[in-house]
């Protein structure tokens, strides 16, 4: 059943001209190129000092070297787990819709690869990334009218000030002329609810998106979670003065430089869950953080699911 299914995907991935896409070629002759770009290789090279770490490495300076170490172990098993996978192809679906103009719903059915394993667009998955392009959207037409062009998707940075392999990727960014910036960042996941305030991740995309521009008073962070529930909505935004932004930046650099000591400390907590040392580490074992459960790392594991 697998291998049919399997068999039929690969059809389909490799059928650009097939019937239920007549209708988006017909009228958009540059979609095939776009939607070949997109199949190729939806690989990311993640920076160890990375904004989705920085909330680790800056309460445990010794996880980047005691990762590293586990990563280079045998048996270590590093396939993204389906949800990491699920949630790099919303990714992609989003960068693809903002390019092309198109609606999330019109790719449901449709196939990605990513991480060698086959995603299928989900009305849920279409609908959530919808979300996203629909605030998007609607940011850029109330300051620009139908003008689009100072949007900036999926745009490499590096923190040349931090670290030069302190480098990330943003979803999404608007440039304001003379005044701010809004930052996008897209969470697929719903089984940890993401919140704005000390978010050190949207810290770290918003100076990646500040780098070269001069003309900037503040950052609109927005971060869009629509799967996960919550009191203030699947839209969450704070907005940060460039001059704060710049006291984070100094404490990045502390934060990333400390951690290069081989002797750096570890120390655990609940930013233990997903760190990549996280079954080699003889702090994590100690399990300080649950409470009164038990401390087994099978355990903690099992805290984490
Ligand atoms: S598991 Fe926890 S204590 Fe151990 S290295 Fe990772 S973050 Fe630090």
């Amino acid at each position: 059943m697998n291998l049919e299914r399997r068999s039929r995907n690969l059809e389909i991935v490799h059928s650009k001209f097939r019937g239920s896409g007549a209708h988006r070629f017909w009228e958009c002759a540059g979609c095939i190129n776009l939607a070949e770009r997109r199949s190729r290789n939806l690989e990311i090279v993640h920076s160890k000092f990375g904004g989705s770490g920085a909330h680790r490495f800056w309460e445990c300076a010794g996880c980047i070297n005691l990762a590293e170490k586990a990563r280079a172990m045998k048996g270590y098993d590093s396939t993204p787990s389906v949800y990491a996978t699920e949630g790099t192809v919303a990714h992609k679906l989003g960068e693809i819709c903002l390019q092309s103009g198109e609606e999330a719903e019109s790719y449901i059915g449709e196939i990605f690869e990513a991480d060698d394993t086959y995603v299928t667009v989900t009305p849920n998955m279409a609908y959530a990334v919808q979300v996203y392009l629909d605030n998007i959207r609607e940011t850029y037409l109330s300051e620009f009218g139908t003008n689009k062009s100072f949007l900036e998707i999926e745009k490499r940075f590096t923190l040349k000030n931090v670290d030069p392999e302190a480098f990330g990727t943003n979803d999404a960014c608007l440039h304001i002329p003379f005044h701010k910036l809004v930052v996008w960042d897209y969470k697929h996941g719903k089984g940890v609810t993401v919140e704005v305030q000390f978010n050190k991740q949207l810290l770290y995309y918003a100076l990646g998106a500040i780098e070269g521009k001069e003309d900037i008073e503040e950052v609109d962070l927005r971060l869009i979670q629509p799967r996960k529930p919550h009191k203030d909505g699947k839209v969450r935004g704070i907005t940060y003065p460039v001059e704060k932004l710049k006291l984070f930046e100094i404490e990045l650099k502390e934060k990333i430089k400390a951690t290069k000591d081989l002797n750096a400390p570890r120390k655990g907590g609940n930013w233990c869950k997903f760190c990549d040392a996280y079954k080699i580490c003889s702090e994590a074992k100690k399990n300080v953080w649950r409470g009164k459960k038990s401390n087994t790392v099978a355990n903690a594991i099992e805290d984490f699911k």
